[in-house]
């Protein structure tokens, strides 16, 4: 295939309209990848259902990299038996009209036989922040799940960059030490949450939400809110997380947890002084588990 030879997009505004590429099979993926020769490549890993949230990511990658990839895969390995594998919403006819929207130039679609041929034997286990007693307290399938399908989507498309939303804030740590220890030659960029008007964070299982949960769900934010601003005036962090705790309980939330951290290593922190800090919320709306965190 000869060189393109458009222009970067994004660095004019006569760029003419990439036409996205849909690659649904590795020797597809790899005969894009080397097309490419010597152009930056960013990587927005998703599970589809799209909404600002990622959209913000692409737009991101789309700055720093002359080609961006997005991959659509609802990663069985991370979801336990228990959870919403099978109910989780899939959009592909939205997704990609939005990811055309934003010319991006392909999207890798595998299907689960791809990533996961039979014979399939290997498994990444995290430890570190993967060990934190937040998410994997409550999901301790997650994320050796994430671990394995991230460094595979890595190793496939072997981009300059890969983005992740701060949303899933230990997830970014966890992603970003894995890169780190198996000297995978991508930089992990963190990209900061996106917001629904009353400060709800943009997620897909928002879709799940009733309008009275959904009326609730913005109590998340508020209270992180709350707690940051009493947590910088020095209020004592176990005393300002019970009433934190109490004030998402009162709103229908049930608490999977509410802490501070160490906000690169997520150790637990006594004091504000023991900062830089970050406050993470898990909890549940009828059947609905969101997750939120800030920074202190
Ligand atoms: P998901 O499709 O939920 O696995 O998310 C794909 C990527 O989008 C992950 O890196 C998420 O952290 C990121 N993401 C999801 N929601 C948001 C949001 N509201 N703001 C920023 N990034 C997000």
């Amino acid at each position: 295939m000869p060189p393109r030879s458009d222009p970067v997009p994004g660095k004019s505004s006569k760029a003419p309209i990439a036409k996205t590429q849909i690659l649904r099979t590795l020797p597809a993926l790899r005969r894009w990848r080397a097309g490419l020769r010597g152009r930056s490549v960013a990587l927005v890993p998703t599970m589809g259902a799209l909404h600002d949230g990622h959209l913000t990511l692409v737009r991101y990658a789309r700055r720093k990299c002359d080609r961006v990839v997005v991959s659509i895969f609802v990663n069985p390995t991370q979801f336990a038996p228990h959870e919403d594998f099978g109910s989780y919403p899939r959009t592909w006819d939205a997704d990609l009209a939005a990811l055309k929207a934003l010319n991006v130039d392909a999207v890798w679609a595998p299907n689960v036989a791809t990533m996961y041929p039979e014979g399939f034997a290997t498994k990444i286990a995290p430890g570190g922040p993967a060990l934190a007693g937040l998410e994997d307290k409550f999901r301790p399938h997650f994320f050796g799940g994430v671990c394995t399908v991230v460094a595979k989507l890595l190793l496939q498309v072997q981009p300059d960059i890969a983005t992740f939303g701060e949303k899933d804030y230990q997830q970014l740590k966890v992603v970003t030490a894995m890169a780190r220890d198996l000297d995978i030659a991508t930089r992990i960029a963190g990209v900061p949450t996106v917001r629904e008007k009353d400060g709800l964070a943009m997620s897909s299982r928002n879709a799940y939400l009733s309008p009275e949960e959904r009326a609730a769900a913005s109590t998340l934010h508020r209270m992180l809110k709350a707690c940051a601003i009493r947590l910088k005036k020095a209020e004592p962090v176990a005393q300002t997380l019970i009433e934190g705790e109490a004030e998402i309980e009162q709103a229908g939330f049930a608490v999977d947890y509410l802490e501070a951290r160490h906000a690169e290593t997520l150790a637990r922190i006594a004091s504000i002084k023991d900062g830089p800090v970050r406050l993470l919320v898990a909890a549940k709306i009828g059947r609905t588990r969101l997750i939120d965190n800030i920074a202190v």
